[in-house]
């Protein structure tokens, strides 16, 4: 298979094969957690199967800050050793992965009226730089009032005592979902979207003996997109649906909370931030300001959650609370609910710890290992997504040590001198057939290598509905992308970030997309303006 997932015209045949077998490891969601034990899994040698009931990275892994990150806040919580953990791995996970993987410097004002005083948080960061092991040119910085004020004039000057500089690293939490997975299928492992897993069947200990050496059990799937449904047998399934795990897991059910995170998104131009900030709101809870590509994004709420983990949606009471917490430390902005350009609301699994607010729970995953040979994993974070599936895969008795994944697919610019090297070659390669660098650019940070097959599928002077078809195009042949949807919001991540750009492409994606699905013209116009509708930036006169 290579480092490509299955597309639509080659998956009833990928179904059809997996049933003939006994597999090593059935993993069941395809965010960030699925997939790294997919991953971690294939490499080892494992032959395995992920199934993800709707698209890969659907659930809370598109939907969070987007910060492969040591977790400074838990340093509040005298979580060091989740810290160190995050903090290592952000560093390992840029090396292997430096398209996908930004740092950038965020700031963390200092207000008379705030709890926390200089001296803490230059210990603080201090700590956090010696955990994480941060290099030195890295190391944070503490700035005076005139300082913060030079580095970021939007800030509130009233009260304002001076500032934090450290380190963070940005990520498109997709887009590395999608990244992991292709890895795991480099190894052999098949990874299907639009697959839900209806019911689990373990053996009990007698009938294995019984049955097919080692087989543990089985999950029923149903192929949501030709039909069908199929049991795939396993030695060993493990439970990674996120918010839905106690869906196929009764007994975490009563444990598990959940609380939901949001995001806003404004055009740079409206909230023209020098640089990404992380401050205390007024109820002392923190909150970013990240400035991307010519937009900002600003969040998370946290606020309980109940009900259907898909149903999660913006609503007005976390905008305001959002943009009181902007007016609460920026001056010279004006902003309100219809400068809001594009959202997203995920929801966080927590595992209870009776006694504490939630903003006090750990955020270390729980892993429950079943007599009968299933295995959950609820909670953790994007960042630890590596030793997560390292620490799943020897609970379930796999020897892994010394084995955390290492390689990964479209990330291997060694033969250009690093990602800068390669980057300038695309970038002449771009300009011979009149591609922006920019255009070049988003290619690069989102496929890696690959973005040499884009430009040579490219002719020259193509115009952007032509490369945005083109892109498409790959992601439908080499991404799993089955409805316009996974290509405009988790490939491209064009609705997040180019909220422009899926306006003016979205009908010519649903009509590519429409037409592999067999859907009529009538269908299409439907399933377009449902999308449309659903999006803020297309209710706008
Ligand atoms: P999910 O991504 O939800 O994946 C579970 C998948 O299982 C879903 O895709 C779902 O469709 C699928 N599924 C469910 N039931 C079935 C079934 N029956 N059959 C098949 N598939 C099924 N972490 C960081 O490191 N950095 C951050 O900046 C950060 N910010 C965050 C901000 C917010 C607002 C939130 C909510 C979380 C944030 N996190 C962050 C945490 C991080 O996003 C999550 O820990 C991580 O994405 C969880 O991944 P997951 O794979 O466990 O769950």
């Amino acid at each position: 298979m290579g480092g490509k997932l299955i597309s639509l015209a080659e998956r009833k045949d990928a179904f059809l094969s997996l049933e003939r077998r006994i597999h090593d490891l059935v993993v069941i969601g395809g965010g960030i957690t699925g997939a790294g034990i997919a991953w971690q899994a294939s490499e080892m040698g494992l032959d395995t199967v992920l199934l993800e009931m709707n698209d890969f990275a659907s659930g809370t892994s598109s939907r969070s800050t987007k910060l492969i990150h040591g977790g400074l806040r838990y340093l509040v919580n005298k979580e060091f050793n989740l810290v160190r953990e995050s903090g290592r791995e952000r560093g390992k996970l840029y090396e292997r992965m430096p398209h996908l993987i930004q740092p950038i410097d965020v700031l963390l004002p200092l207000y008379e009226k705030g709890s926390i005083s200089r001296f803490k948080l230059r210990l603080g960061l201090g700590i956090y730089d010696f955990l994480a092991q941060v290099r030195k040119r890295d190391r944070k910085r503490m700035l005076s009032a005139g300082q913060t004020m030079k580095q970021e004039p939007l800030l509130k000057k009233n009260g304002l005592k001076g500032a934090g500089m450290y380190r963070e690293y940005l990520t498109d939490d997709a887009r590395l979902v999608i990244a992991v997975l292709k890895t795991a299928a480099s190894h052999g492992a098949v990874c299907l979207n639009y697959s839900p897993v209806k019911s689990i069947e373990m053996k009990t200990a007698s009938s294995q003996g019984a049955g097919v050496a080692g087989e543990s059990g089985s999950v029923l799937v149903h192929d949501l997109i030709d039909g069908g449904e199929f049991r795939i047998r396993a030695r060993k399934i493990v439970n990674a649906t996120g918010p839905w795990v106690g869906n196929l897991d009764e007994s975490l059910k009563a444990k598990l909370v959940f609380t939901k995170g949001v995001h806003l998104v404004f055009d740079w131009n409206g909230l023209p931030v020098k640089q990404a900030i992380y401050f205390q709101n007024t109820d002392g809870r923190f909150v970013f300001i990240i400035p991307r590509d010519g937009v900002v994004y600003v969040g998370t709420t946290d606020t309980k959650f109940e009900g259907d983990p898909a149903d999660v949606v913006v609503d007005a009471g976390d905008v305001d609370y959002l943009l009181a917490a902007l007016y609460s430390v920026l001056e010279g902005v004006s902003l309100n609910p219809e400068h809001v350009i594009s959202a997203w609301a995920g929801v966080r699994v927590l595992v209870n710890q009776p006694g504490k607010e939630y903003s006090e729970i750990s955020r270390k995953e729980e892993i429950a290992v079943h007599p009968s040979g299933l295995v959950s994993i609820a909670g953790g974070k994007l960042t630890g997504f590596r030793k997560m599936a390292w620490r799943v895969l020897t609970a379930i008795g796999y020897p892994t040590k010394g084995k955390t994944a290492r390689f990964v697919e479209d990330a291997d610019f060694s033969e250009f001198h690093g990602l800068a090297g390669f980057g300038e070659l695309m970038f002449r390669e771009g300009r011979a057939k009149k591609i922006s660098d920019e255009w070049v650019k988003g290619w690069l940070c989102r496929y890696g290598t690959s973005v040499a097959k884009l430009i040579a599928l490219t002719p020259a002077g193509a115009t952007t509905e032509t490369l945005v078809i083109i892109e498409l195009n790959w992601c439908l042949e080499n991404e799993s992308v089955v409805h316009p949807a996974d290509f405009l919001e988790r490939r491209s991540g064009f609705v997040q970030f180019q909220p422009d750009l899926a306006r003016q492409s979205s009908r010519r994606v649903f009509f590519r997309c429409g037409e592999i699905l067999g859907w009529d013209v009538a269908k299409i116009e439907l399933e377009h303006k449902k999308f449309a509708s659903r999006y803020i930036y297309e209710q706008k006169p």
